[in-house]
């Protein structure tokens, strides 16, 4: 039976971490501050933004919070980001996604300055990614890093397979992965023969939201399997891209869902807003040389 990695447990001793630099933070009268902004009322939305809320008030971050009616203008979004962009107490700035439909999420992407982008898809974080400079990595596949290395799985010299090729996860993953010197492919629906590709993995992360397609017929004997998927089984319960079951005989460690990987992106978004502190130079550099 597989090592369950428990991402539950990761993600608190997270979250425990930033709250304590967050008042230390505090002592050097600095208030860490996320805004974050909903447009519409998307039932799944709601819910993301609360969990974050509740993040944010478990760390001491303050959050500040925007919500715009479904049919409110770009322009109105756009100009509330101008706003948040230019106020010095304001660190992180976070759109909740996806936006209605009139809306174009790249646009509204890149209006958010770069160095309060706490979600990390702005195209400068994005390039900042790819050729290895600082900047903002996207919480879920920044997490998924921080599970494997807290459970003491290398990446280094491994075979990694990344099972999708979206911007917020599957090429972030690859990335990151890459960036640990693992030895990364990038599988997607137009890749040959899946199964054999898959099955070459030492790490296989599954992002590709098709409930339970991951058996462990893609899965080598012993392979740490990431599972990213939010989906709904045939019953409407909640399931990932890996049937658990199955696999969990055949892996060596598996993230289950839910209790994986979503924990992790929450508290991720937790470090980014004090990696956006930093980033903003708020910090004292004295202290900062201290803290290494
Ligand atoms: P997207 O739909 O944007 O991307 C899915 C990817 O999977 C695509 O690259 C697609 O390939 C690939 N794919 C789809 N079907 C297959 C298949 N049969 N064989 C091989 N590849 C396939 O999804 P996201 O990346 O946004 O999300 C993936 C999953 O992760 C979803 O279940 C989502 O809910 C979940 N998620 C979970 C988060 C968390 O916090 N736990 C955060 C974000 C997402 P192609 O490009 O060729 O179409």
């Amino acid at each position: 039976m597989a090592q369950i990695i428990n991402g539950k447990l990761i993600s608190q001793a997270i979250k425990d971490e930033v709250k304590q630099e967050v008042e230390a933070l505090s002592g050097q009268g600095i208030m860490v501050t996320l805004a974050v902004v909903q447009v519409g009322n998307d039932p799944a939305s709601t819910v993301y933004v609360n969990n974050k809320k509740k993040a944010c008030e478990y760390t001491g971050i303050r959050s500040l919070s925007y919500t715009f009616p479904e049919n409110a203008k770009q322009e109105e979004l756009l100009s509330l980001i101008q706003e948040l962009n230019s106020r010095e107490d304001v660190n992180g700035i976070l759109v909740q996604l996806p936006l209605p439909a009139h809306m174009d999420a790249d646009s509204v992407i890149e209006a958010i300055s770069p160095v309060k982008d706490v979600d990390g898809f702005h195209p400068q974080n994005v390039g900042a990614l790819c050729i290895g400079k600082p900047g903002f990595v996207p919480c879920t596949p920044a997490g998924i890093i921080e599970l494997l290395k807290r459970s003491g799985i290398s990446i280094a010299g491994k075979e990694c397979v990344v099972i999708g090729r979206s911007n917020i996860v599957g090429k972030p993953m690859a990335l990151l992965l890459l960036r640990e010197n693992g030895t990364v492919t990038i599988a997607h629906s137009r890749t040959e023969d899946l199964k054999t590709v898959a099955g070459r993995a030492d790490i296989l992360v599954a992002a590709t939201g098709r409930a339970k397609m991951i058996t462990s017929e893609y899965v080598k004997p012993g392979a740490a399997v990431i599972d990213v998927g939010m989906d709904r089984d045939e019953n409407n319960k909640l399931c990932g891209d890996v049937d658990f079951d199955d696999v969990s005989r055949t892996a060596g460690a598996i993230t289950p869902v839910p209790g994986g990987v979503g924990p992790m992106t929450i508290a991720m978004l937790m470090k980014n807003c004090l990696h956006a502190v930093r980033m903003q130079g708020k910090v004292d550099p004295a202290r900062k040389k201290q803290e290494g």
